[in-house]
């Protein structure tokens, strides 16, 4: 049995064992072809089968409807920042965006470089910190716009939608590469969602993303082929070669969230997970003090509290991974503690670490 700790790290971060253990058993002869699948052409049978799976388990798991495409994509989120500006705000479109942190921040900053003034901020609590999320009232959707982008999950503050901001019927275009599949959701209101492999799915720089057909068709064929929707819609994703080795994780983790029950399985352990490790903070408001001002904001993938000064949150740092568990250490930028619990994160693993920090917390007070 090997080593392994409790990974608490923001990405990439913690994969299901049994997803990498499979892994580890089919290496060296994938499916009796005497090859590794890295090793495999992208053309291949057996390639291809692992190809078909990954996309028929996201559609299946998530109830994708059939007007709906599932891309698999490369260059990580952040070229979807790009992308989707690229694609669809052609011909002086416009679109509408919603900060809620440095990532929501990022994907309107790329929209400016394509599309200037017509990528627009219709509301943020940058003021504020980013320690809640607009309310309703806060949010006024252009009629004009061609989507509203938001993300689903603040990664590096904390905050959460659980609910999706209404838009009477434009297009939602989210960044959800820290919670996607968190839990089952609608996806109808969405004209695109994208998710960066390396929080919930698998390894970096992969992306998955599901875009609406009528979303599809308004986008751009007047771009770098590699840049299109289109083209690797149209292609099924292996207009080039793809990130073989990184599909074949996805599947891997994706049947093991099939074998567990699916979505409603997943979000019943994050729903405890968040009620344990919340319920811990709400007890010791003196000692662990959330980042996040909302309650029903709170994110139940990234969770960030501050201990009373410095040479506490380092002990508390040093002495957690001490006891096996690491990635404690808050964002660089926002300091104190962050744990991200994300669905490979086990209930077990966080009722060993809310015992830590309730002896931490008796010690340290
Ligand atoms: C991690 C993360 C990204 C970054 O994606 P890359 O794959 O590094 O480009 C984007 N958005 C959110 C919400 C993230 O958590």
């Amino acid at each position: 049995m090997s080593h392994r700790v409790i990974n608490f790290y923001a990405g990439p971060a913690a994969l299901p064992l049994p997803a990498l253990e499979r892994a580890q058993a089919e290496l060296l002869d994938f499916e009796k072809t005497g090859m590794s699948v890295m090793e495999i052409s992208h053309r291949a049978k057996e390639y291809d089968a692992v190809h078909t799976e990954a996309i028929a388990l996201v559609k299946e798991l998530l109830a994708v409807p059939d007007n709906f495409k599932i891309l698999l994509l490369q260059g990580g989120g952040n070229l979807q920042f790009a992308m989707l500006p690229m694609n669809i705000l052609h011909s002086g479109k416009k679109a509408d965006y919603i900060i809620t942190g440095q990532w929501a921040k990022k994907a309107y900053k790329e929209a400016r470089i394509v599309a200037g003034d017509n990528a627009r901020v219709i509301a943020t609590t940058e003021s504020e910190k980013f320690c809640r999320l607009p309310r309703p009232d806060e949010i006024k959707v252009n009629a004009d716009a061609a989507y509203v982008h938001f993300c689903s999950n603040n990664t590096i503050f904390g905050t959460q939608w659980k609910t999706f901001p209404q838009t009477g019927g434009i297009p939602l275009a989210c960044d959800m590469s820290s919670d996607f599949m968190w839990r089952p959701f609608d996806v109808k209101p969405f004209g695109l969602i994208y998710a960066g492999a390396q929080k919930n799915l698998g390894p970096s720089g992969l992306v998955v993303a599901i875009i609406r057909d009528d979303f599809l068709a308004a986008c751009s064929d007047k771009l770098p082929s590699m840049l299109q929707y289109k083209i690797h819609a149209e292609k099924n994703s292996l207009y080039n070669t793809p990130p073989c080795f990184s599909i074949y994780i996805l599947r891997n983790v994706l049947a093991y969230n099939k074998s567990i029950g699916g979505l409603a399985a997943i979000q019943k352990n994050n729903l405890t997970k968040g009620e344990l490790l919340y319920g811990c903070i709400d007890r010791y408001p003196q000692f662990y003090k959330g980042h996040v001002t909302v309650k029903e904001d709170r994110s139940l993938m990234n969770v960030d509290f501050f201990l009373p000064n410095d040479e506490v949150t380092d002990a508390f740092v040093k002495e957690g991974k001490a006891n096996g568990m690491v990635g404690l250490k808050g964002y660089r930028d926002l300091g104190g503690i962050r744990v991200s619990m994300y669905n490979a994160v086990t209930v077990d693993n966080i009722k060993t670490l809310v015992a830590f920090m309730e002896a931490f917390a008796k010690k340290h007070a």
